[in-house]
C-alpha cells in the first residue's frame, strides 16, 4: 500500500511500513494512502461472525498488507484479549433513539487503547519490516489521555523507548496520577507549564529539529511519534465503527445498510476521521458531526470555512478535548481538496495562525459533517439529564456528544470511562462528595479495575519543565 504526505504535491510515495516508522512525512505533512481500500457488503457480512479482534485485523490488512494477514490477526488477538480489554472491548448500548459505542473498555479507561494498544505492535512489526535496528523513541504530547494509553501500550516493549509531555494546565487530579505513577522501564514523564497546544507545538517542533534528531541517532534512536499523527494509530479507529455498525445491525436498532449518523467527541480530529474513513470505505454512515466543547474552533470551521486558532484557549471540564489545533483536520483536507491546496492551507496556519477553505469546499465537508459545541454548564446538564432519563452514567466528553447528537437515530461515541472525570460527572449529578466511591455509591455502577490502584501506587514522575526547555529536556536525564 502505497502513503504520501499531505503536503507533498510530487507525491514521493512510501510503504505503510515506512509511513508508520516515520510518523510524520519529512516535510511536516501526515501520511495518507494514495487510494482508499473499500468494505464489501460481502466482508460486512463475513464480519458479522468475527469477534472485535478480527474484524481489527481485517481493517489492518487493508491498510497494512505488508505487514500480514495472519501476523496482524495475532498482534490483534493479544492487545484486545481479556483482561486487557473487558470481555466485548468495543460495546455498544441502546438507549431510546440513541445509541452509545463505549471505547473505554481497557486498560486506561478512555478510547485511545482502542488505538494504542495494537499501535505499538504495528510500530514493531514495522521495524522488522524495513530493518530498523535503532530503538524507536517515542515523543507524544498528551491532553490527557493519550500519553497513558501510549504508555501502557509501549511498556516494556522490546527496542522502543517513550517520552511523554502533559501540560501541567487542564489535565485532570485522576489523569495526573496515572501518569506519574506508570510503570515500565521504557518510560519518561514530563510535566510542561502551559497547555496542551504549547505541549503539541513543542514537540512538534522536535521532529523538525536537527540537533535533537543527530542527538537520537548518537545514542541509537530515531524519534517516531503516538499522536494521532501517526497513520498506526488512526487506522485502528476505523475498526470500532465498522464493528459498533454490525452490533447496531444485530441489536435491531437499524435495519441492514440503513444508513446513521455519528456524533464524536472531538479534539485533535482523529477520531471522527477515522468514522469518516469508515463511511468512505463503504459503511452506511449519515452525517459526521464533530462535537466541541467551548474550544469550539472546529465548529466554528465547520460553520464558517475559516479555521481561526487566534482566539482564548479555554479549560474546560473536557480537557481531552481543549485543542486549538486538530492535527487530523489536515488528512481530511487533502483527502478532499488534495495535497497542494492542503499545504496552503497549512502555510497559512503556520503563518497567521488561520486558513479558510472555498464555498465550494466548504460544501463538500458540511454535506458530511455537521457540527456542535457545549460549554461546561450544558455539559452538566446533559450529563444529569441522561442519567435521570435512561440511568446512564457518562462523562463530560461523551456528553458533548450527546448534546451534538441528531434527532435522527444515532450512535454517539463514548470516550471516557465517567470515572476519569469523577469530580465534574459527580458535580453534574448534583452529589456533594465527588469521589470514586461516591459516584460508585450514587450510580451503582463499579469502578473500573485500572481505576482503583493509581492512588495505592507510588509517584515515580515529578519533573516539570517551561515550554521554551522542552526540546532540551528530551536527552537530558
Ligand atoms: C482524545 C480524546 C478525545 C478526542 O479525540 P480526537 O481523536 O483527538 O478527536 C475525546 N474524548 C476523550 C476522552 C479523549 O481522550
Amino acid at each position: 500500500m502505497r502513503y504520501y504526505s499531505t503536503r507533498d504535491t510530487e507525491k514521493k510515495y512510501y510503504s505503510s511500513p515506512e509511513a508508520i516508522c516515520k510518523g510524520l512525512a519529512p516535510d511536516g505533512g501526515l501520511f495518507v494512502p494514495a487510494e482508499l481500500p473499500l468494505i464489501s457488503k460481502k466482508e460486512i457480512e463475513a464480519y458479522c461472525q468475527y469477534g472485535y479482534e478480527r474484524i481489527a485485523a481485517e481493517i489492518l490488512y487493508k491498510f497494512f498488507p505488508e505487514l500480514g494477514k495472519e501476523e496482524i490477526l495475532e498482534q490483534c488477538e493479544q492487545a484486545y484479549a481479556y483482561p486487557n480489554f473487558d470481555p466485548t472491548p468495543a460495546p455498544v448500548k441502546v438507549l431510546g433513539n440513541t445509541a452509545v459505542l463505549e471505547l473505554w473498555h481497557g486498560p486506561t479507561c478512555a478510547f485511545k487503547d482502542m488505538a494504542l494498544q495494537i499501535m505499538p505492535r504495528l510500530l514493531a512489526m514495522s521495524m522488522k519490516k524495513c530493518g530498523e535496528t535503532r530503538t524507536a523513541h517515542i515523543v507524544t504530547a498528551t491532553s490527557g489521555d493519550t500519553g497513558k494509553a501510549a504508555m501502557e501500550g509501549f511498556k516494556d516493549l522490546e527496542q522502543t523507548r517513550i517520552t511523554v509531555y502533559y501540560p501541567t494546565d487542564g489535565v485532570s487530579e485522576t489523569q495526573k496520577r496515572q501518569m506519574a505513577t506508570q510503570e515500565g522501564s521504557n518510560v519518561n514523564v514530563i510535566a510542561v507549564r502551559g497547555n496542551f497546544d504549547d505541549a503539541q507545538s513543542a514537540v512538534k517542533a522536535i521532529f523538525a529539529n536537527d540537533e535533537i534528531k543527530k542527538t537520537a541517532e548518537e545514542n541509537g534512536e530515531f524519534l517516531s511519534s503516538a499522536n494521532s499523527i501517526n497513520i498506526a494509530r488512526l487506522v485502528p479507529q476505523v475498526a470500532y465503527y465498522v464493528s459498533a455498525y454490525i452490533d447496531l445491525v444485530k441489536k435491531g436498532f437499524i435495519a441492514d445498510g440503513e444508513t446513521i449518523d455519528i456524533s464524536v467527541p472531538t479534539g485533535n480530529f482523529g477520531d471522527i476521521l477515522a468514522g469518516w474513513l469508515a463511511k468512505k470505505m463503504g459503511m452506511p454512515i449519515g452525517k459526521l458531526i464533530c462535537a466541541s466543547n467551548r474550544n469550539r474552533v472546529l465548529t466554528d470551521f465547520f460553520v464558517t470555512g475559516v479555521y481561526d486558532t487566534r482566539r482564548p484557549f479555554f479549560a474546560t471540564t473536557s480537557p481531552s478535548m481543549d485543542i486549538l489545533i486538530a492535527s487530523n483536520l489536515e488528512r481530511l483536507l487533502c483527502f478532499n481538496f488534495g495535497a497542494e491546496a492542503t499545504a496552503g492551507f497549512m502555510k497559512s496556519l503556520k503563518k497567521d495562525g488561520s486558513f479558510a477553505v472555498t464555498p465550494a469546499q466548504l460544501d463538500i465537508l458540511e454535506a458530511e459533517f455537521g457540527c456542535s459545541s457545549c460549554d461546561d454548564e450544558s455539559t452538566a446538564d446533559v450529563i444529569k439529564h441522561v442519567y435521570e432519563e435512561f440511568g446512564y452514567t457518562i462523562d463530560t466528553h461523551t456528553a458533548a456528544a450527546f448534546m451534538g447528537a441528531s434527532g435522527n437515530k444515532c450512535l454517539v461515541v463514548s470516550t471516557a470511562s465517567p470515572y476519569k472525570f469523577a469530580p465534574a460527572v459527580a458535580q453534574a449529578l448534583g452529589m456533594k462528595e465527588t469521589s470514586h466511591e461516591a459516584l460508585s455509591k450514587h450510580t451503582g455502577t463499579n469502578i473500573p479495575a485500572p481505576l482503583k490502584d493509581i492512588y495505592k501506587k507510588d509517584i515515580r514522575f515529578t519533573r516539570v519543565v517551561d515550554k521554551a526547555d522542552i526540546a532540551a529536556s528530551l536527552y537530558l536525564q
